[in-house]
């Protein structure tokens, strides 16, 4: 028995106009014990959900014992010093879109470069800023490593441009490489939010957020005190990193900035000699993943020997091949943001 038969399972029941397979937070196979943790749509809908959850699973084969909870997700009202009121717009940006993963190396970085060239190749002007304290690399992939900001008469920082981008890193503050981590943290926690409202932007459609890892205090910071048209969330399809890409989802959730979905990165592997489809870390799982939280799979990106030479040179993929299958993957992502963000 698999999660899968379970969420299949749960998938045709509705309790007040929701699928229990849409409701589910958590869910964890512990032997024959299932533990599933839902939200909950509306107070005093516990038993109900509970008794058609028992039921559903009587056809399940090999569930013996099923642990069910619940979180609230009755949307908290807004009251004074909430980040509803708060939340400053960043002067001139229509959209801004974080791009937040539960681990490093995931390829967040990688994806935002890519993402933000794929936007502007569809005619949207676009930022881009690297908000990854520890270990910011779009100066790298962006072929502007070691680029220095200047101020214009308003004392406001001049973003530099690289393939038609507005770009700032955190990574021209830091004086070196090896400045130790101490020095990136509470200090640059303050640079940051410096490093969005007093920067010249000028106009710009889209300004793609390229968060650190992880739920820590910088992104709850960015994510109380900006306002973010949306997030999505990058992972691998590794069990290791769709444990923490929940949390990070959770904390979107929890700060009620819209998911706006999953981008599967390095989700398989095509053989340049066979041209054969290999899922090296597992198929299926970011599906279950997406459908669980009621998130939307953006697009899956393989795992691409020329996506990370091209990163390392400094010319992303989609400015120096195009017409790649990787480049033209990281275009339909794009569209489907541009789709979203614009109906909005
Ligand atoms: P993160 O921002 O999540 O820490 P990066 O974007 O820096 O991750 O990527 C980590 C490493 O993995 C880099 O060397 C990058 O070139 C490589 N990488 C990312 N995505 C892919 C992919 N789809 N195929 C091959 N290499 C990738």
């Amino acid at each position: 028995m698999a999660v899968k038969d379970v969420m299949d399972a749960l998938r045709d029941v509705v309790v007040d106009n929701s699928r229990l397979s849409e409701l589910i937070k958590d869910i964890k196979l512990i032997g024959r014990t299932l533990e599933i943790v839902y939200r909950l749509p509306r107070k005093g809908l516990e038993e109900h959900m509970v008794e058609k959850t028992r039921e559903a699973l009587e056809r399940v084969p090999d569930v013996e014992d099923v642990k069910v909870r619940f979180v609230d997700d009755v949307p908290a009202q807004p009251v004074m010093g909430s980040p509803a009121f708060t939340r400053r717009r960043v002067p001139g940006i229509k959209h801004l879109i974080a791009v937040g993963s539960g681990k490093g190396g995931v390829g967040k970085s990688t994806v935002s470069a890519n993402l933000a060239l794929s936007l502007s190749k569809l005619g949207y002007r676009v930022g881009l800023l690297d908000a990854d304290i520890y270990g910011p690399s779009i100066p790298t992939i962006m072929g502007i490593k070691g680029g220095k900001v200047h101020v214009d008469h308003e004392n406001r920082i001049i973003p530099l441009e690289k393939h038609g981008i507005k770009l700032l890193s955190i990574g021209f503050l830091l004086p070196s490489e090896d400045t130790p981590v101490i020095w990136r943290g509470p200090m640059l926690m303050k640079a940051l939010t410096q490093f969005l409202f007093d920067v010249n932007w000028g106009e710009l459609d889209y300004l793609i957020l390229d968060l650190p890892p992880g739920t820590g205090d910088v992104q709850l910071t960015l994510a109380q005190n900006v306002h973010m048209g949306g997030a999505v969330v990058v992972t691998t399809p590794q069990d290791v990193a769709l444990a923490d890409v929940k949390k990070a989802v959770a904390m979107f959730k929890e700060v009620q900035i819209p998911v706006l979905g999953v981008i599967e990165n390095m989700a398989y592997f095509v053989c340049p000699e066979s041209g054969k489809k290999y899922h090296i870390f597992g198929k299926g799982k970011v599906v279950e993943f997406a459908t669980s939280y009621g998130l939307k799979i953006l697009g899956s990106i393989p795992v691409d020997p020329e996506l990370a030479e091209t990163s390392d040179l400094g010319h992303p993929l989609v400015e120096s091949h195009p017409d790649s299958d990787v480049a033209r993957a990281f275009i339909s992502i794009a569209k489907l943001i541009s789709d979203i963000t614009e109906r909005r």
